[in-house]
This record gives C-alpha cells, structure tokens and sequence, in this order.
C-alpha cells in the first residue's frame, strides 16, 4: 500500500536515535533537565521566537496556553470548523465556548473576513489554524485581533517550518501551539507538543500548569492549580535528533505536491490552493472530487492509502452538537464530502508518486 512510512524515515536516523536513548538512560533525567530544555532552546529559535514550553501533547499545549492567558468560562474563542477536533476540545476544556468559523473555498483555511461578523462583547481569542501545512492570512488575522483586543493563537499543530511571506509559523499571534504526534512534519517517537511565544510571563504560567502549579525552583510551592503535561525527555531526545532533517523533509514534500501538480487530471480533481504569500510545507496533500468514497475505495484497490482530513466538520462532531446544539457552516459542510488527502511523506519516491497520479487518472 503507498501511503505514509515512518518506519522508512526512521531507518536512517536508527543510529542516532538509538544513541538519544542510551545517552537519556545513561543520564536518568527522564523529565525535564536539560536534554528538555535543549530541545525547547533549539525549538524556539527554529520558531524565531524567545520563548518554547514544552508539553504532553498538541492538545495539552493548546488547552495551557488558553488557561495561561486567562481564557475561561463566560469566554467566546473563534475557531475553524476544518480542523482536528483537538483545537475545539482544548477551547471547551478551558470553560470557553468554541464559535465557528466557516473556511475558504480555495484554501479550506479559516475565513478571516468572515469570522470579524462572529465577534461579540464575550470573544477572548480567534485560534487559526494553519491546516495541511499551509499558512493562514496572519496579517489579515493581526489587523482583526488587533482591532478588537482579541488574542491570536496560531495552531501550527500541522505547520512546522511553513511560513508566511518568509517567516515561520509560530511569531504572529500572542502565541503558537505544536503538536509532535508521530506523524506530523516534525514528530517525536510519541506524544509531545509546544507553547512558543515571545511573552515571558505568559511562557511561565504554562510551564507552572504543566508541572502542578510549580513557579521557579521551590519545588514545594504550588502557586496555580497545575497538571502533569510535560514532555519526556526522551522524546525531547528523538526530536533534538530529528529537528535538523525538518527543513530538508519538507522540502521532499513540497517536491512531492510539485510533481502532483504536474502529474494529476486537474480537470477532474481540485488541489486545495496554497494559500498566496504562504510556503505550504504539505504536511497533507488534499484535493476535492467529486464521487469521493468511491475514487477513495478504487484507489485503495489499486494499493493507494488515501485518507480523508476530516470526514466531519468540528460543529456537526457529536460531542460538538450536544454542547452547543447545531450549526451551520456550508462551505466547509460541501467540502468535507470532497475532500480527499493523497499520500505525501518525505519517504515516498517519485515512482509511487506517479503511480497514485496514474491510478487517480484511471479512477476518477
Ligand atoms: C494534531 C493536531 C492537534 C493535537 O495534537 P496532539 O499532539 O495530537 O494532541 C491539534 N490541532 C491540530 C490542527 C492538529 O493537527
């Protein structure tokens, strides 16, 4: 099946990474210390921001920036509904409620014009979230927060190294959340995520909430209600390793999009745009067609892994519709009938790219 193998981006770096570990078990520092801090270090200026706090998890990451920034019950957050359900959930686990956003047709990415109607005496904060490795419009998302005192949160859960008119994701809004899922362009060998900000009080608020409320070196004082969210060392380990190959991949992902583009019947499937003033980094391919499930079926029978990002938009999410009752959001509801993610992973080669573009030409 052609689709996504972490195990062949893996075989390369096998000696380093076993390497990480036995240095991690040699040191018995296996949360926090400074194998953590050299990886948020090391984030952080990737990022061109001053500050990384390293966390559990994208979600965690998320849902401790919220917190830190005093986002709440009583508190509207704008989001997209085209995102993983985990931007709603972590904006729900704060208190807040999520108000929906409908997205672009071209880009699928938040509509920005669109979501300054949905704003209210109660909004705190509008979340973009920067899907399939493409950027959101940050300037035009700057001018609206700006415009009315919102803070702007960058999900960047999918956007590692892309950037907008030449900077990367992460510096635009008051902060920015990563997730370092296994499979995201730049992922750990587990869960792990990151807060990055250039504000430093916001930057110890969540590492206190990761770490049961702990502010400085007492470790007996518990100045905040925190949690357990920190990243193991071992995976800071794995991603110190990993993060000099981030560039190059997604180069190899951007190649891979370049041959789709040229190679695909695009008259009859419609690659999601790349976002202009935007550097994709393709963390998913996606086209929509039409007769999706389908083209879907055929192409697995013809040993193509395509997936769908996402099936059901965040407001028609059961949990969603029982919360909040029903929405409507009818561009992003057509699209996620259309949607179709085609494989697109460093390891591919040229030859398994041509033969999913050949196999979308026979069936589609
Ligand atoms: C993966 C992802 C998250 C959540 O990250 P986890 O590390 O899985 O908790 C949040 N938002 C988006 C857009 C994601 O793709």
């Amino acid at each position: 099946m052609i689709g996504s193998d972490l195990g062949l981006i893996h075989a390369g770096l096998k000696g380093d990474l076993l390497g990480a570990f036995e240095a991690a078990l040699q040191g018995s520092d296996f949360v926090g210390g400074a194998t953590v801090e050299r990886f948020e270090a090391a984030w952080a200026d990737y990022c061109g921001v001053a500050h990384a706090v390293s966390t559990s998890s994208g979600t965690s990451a998320l849902e401790l920036a919220l917190r830190a920034l005093g986002i709440g019950e009583g508190h509207e957050v704008l989001v997209p509904t085209n995102t993983f359900f985990a931007t709603v959930s972590a904006v729900v686990r704060t208190g807040a409620t999520p108000v929906y956003c409908d997205v672009d047709a071209r880009t699928l990415l938040v509509n920005v014009e669109q979501a300054g109607t949905r704003i209210t005496h109660r909004t705190r904060a509008i979340i973009v979230v920067h899907l399939y490795g493409n950027m959101c419009d940050v300037t035009a998302a700057r001018s609206l927060a700006d415009a009315h005192g919102l803070i702007l949160l960058e999900d960047a859960a999918q956007a590692h190294g892309a950037s907008w008119h030449g900077q990367r994701s992460g510096p635009f809004g008051h902060v920015a959340c990563y997730s370092f899922y296994p499979g995201k362009n730049l992922g750990a060998l587990g869960d792990a995520g990151a807060v990055v900000s250039d504000d430093a009080a916001l930057a110890q608020t969540v590492r206190a909430l990761r770490d049961h409320g702990r502010c400085g070196a007492a470790r007996d004082v518990h100045d905040l209600i925190g949690s357990t969210e920190r990243m193991d060392a071992i995976q800071a380990a794995f991603l110190y390793t990993k993060l000099p190959y981030l560039d190059g991949w997604n180069d190899r992902r951007r190649e891979i999009a370049a041959l789709y583009l040229a190679l695909l019947p695009l008259d009859r499937v419609k690659p999601v745009a790349e976002a202009s003033g935007a550097r994709c980094v393709y963390h998913q391919f996606v086209v929509q067609v039409g007769d999706r499930d389908t083209v879907r079926e055929r192409l697995r029978s013809r040993g193509v892994d395509a997936r769908i990002h996402y099936p059901v938009p965040c407001h028609r999410q059961p949990a969603s519709v029982r919360l909040f009752g029903p929405a409507s959001l009818p561009v992003a509801e057509a699209a996620s009938s259309r949607i179709l993610s085609l494989p697109c992973c460093p390891s591919l080669s040229d030859s398994a790219v041509e033969q999913v573009a050949e196999a979308v030409r026979d069936v589609c």
